[in-house]
């Protein structure tokens, strides 16, 4: 988060800067844990796509310090929330709002047994409890590095899978967005399948996948993908998340691979061969089938546009929907307003300044060549 960003009147980013988090991004995911009651009974969990680590510093907090936030915190947060838009002091609005909270309720929780994995191109700042691992999640050669992170002390190199699967698997994938939406939307839906068939390999039966997906035009499609490994599959838009962006949430509970499947990256979920006949557990309409091979793997078929028509017409069916929910307290801000702040209000430094940024080599050239623009013919010539 860049002093000088655009985001700067953004309420959230100043919100981060304040409560001490990385990233705006952490709303995010604290918004869709209160809605969703992500990390209730987590202990192990994978972050994908991490860097700077706003994700896996609300992990480490929420599981190694065991403090409260999402449904536990609620009641806290929407009175600090109403009071700071009212402009009242911070530190008065916290004090206050303690007084709603239960003993029970104040005492940190820290859990057992936590184990929280976080990858990412990037470099990433250390944070209490939590192993980071550089690595592109498209490649292969992440699998192994997953897993011996996960269980270093009996980590067998031949496993393709966890022993000791995960809980929850969090993605906040994004590309360098180029502005072009189909162009981005391709890309960052690869990145989703990349991190699906990585959470494959850990998740546990019952387990979560929560990743970030850009709203394009054949998103339903992508849904009913997901339906095939998960019993419940759901799109969330937090309030911290602007309405202008494509972005939203998928999160995904109750993992159900079907019997004999065994996760691989070299036959990963996604599209197969033909397949005889649609899979009814996906629901009347569903051009999506699955079948599982012999060697474990899951071969989808998903059909045509064609089909679609049929379906639609014949049966009366139609693809499969995700509901839709926007999450956040109503009383949160919102993303896309701007709030006025007093004039002695002094901008705070970010809490995590990149540690590699890409564009950290053209700040140096820049400096070297003696500016902005480097040095003109003008100032050339006069040394
Ligand atoms: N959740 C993070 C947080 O709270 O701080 C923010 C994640 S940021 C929006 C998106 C991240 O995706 C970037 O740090 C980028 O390096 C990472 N990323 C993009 N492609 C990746 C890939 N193939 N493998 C690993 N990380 C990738």
């Amino acid at each position: 988060m860049g002093k000088s960003s655009k985001d700067k009147r953004d309420a959230y980013y100043r919100l981060a800067k304040e409560e001490g988090w990385r990233a705006r991004s952490a709303y995010k995911l604290l918004q869709l844990d209160e809605e969703f009651n992500l990390f209730e009974g987590v202990t192990r969990v994978v972050d994908l796509c991490a860097a700077p680590g706003s994700w896996s510093q609300v992990l480490s907090r929420v599981l190694i310090k065991g403090e409260r936030f999402g449904r536990a915190g609620w009641e806290e947060k929407q009175q600090n929330t109403r009071r700071y838009a009212l402009g009242l002091d911070k530190k008065e609005a916290t004090s206050d709002a303690t007084k709603v909270k239960t003993a029970d309720e104040t005492q940190p929780n820290p859990r057992e047994g936590v184990r929280i994995v976080s990858i990412d191109l990037q470099p990433m700042s250390p944070l209490e409890g939590v192993t980071t691992l550089r690595a592109d999640i498209t490649h292969p050669s992440t699998i192994p590095l997953m897993l011996k992170a996960l269980d270093p002390e009996t980590y067998d190199p031949k496993a393709t899978s966890a022993p000791h699967p995960v809980d929850l698997v969090i993605s906040d994938g994004a590309p360098d967005v180029t502005g072009l939406h189909d162009l981005d939307i391709y890309v960052q839906s690869q990145l989703l399948w990349a991190a699906l068939n990585l959470a494959l390999c850990v998740l546990k039966p019952g387990g979560k996948f929560v990743a970030k997906i850009f709203r394009g035009k054949d998103v339903d499609l992508l849904f009913a993908q997901l339906k095939i490994v998960f019993e419940r599959v759901r799109v969330a838009k937090p309030r911290s998340s602007r309405a202008s962006s494509i972005e939203a949430f998928v999160v995904c509970e109750g993992f159900c691979p079907p019997e004999g499947f065994k996760a691989s990256l070299d036959t990963p979920l996604g599209a197969g061969t033909q397949l005889p006949t649609p899979d009814k557990s996906l629901g009347k309409g569903s051009r999506v089938s699955r079948k599982v091979r012999e060697d474990g793997a899951i071969e989808l078929d998903l059909g045509s546009e064609e089909e679609d028509v049929a379906e639609d017409t014949e049966e009366g069916g139609a693809r499969w929907i995700a509901p839709f929910l926007a999450c956040g307290d109503l009383s949160a801000y919102d993303s896309d307003a701007t709030y006025h702040l007093p004039k002695d209000r002094v901008s705070l430094d970010p809490v995590q300044p990149p540690t590699a940024p890409p564009y950290k080599r053209a700040l140096e050239m820049r400096k070297l060549a003696g500016g902005a623009y480097g040095k003109t013919k003008g100032q050339q010539s006069k040394q």
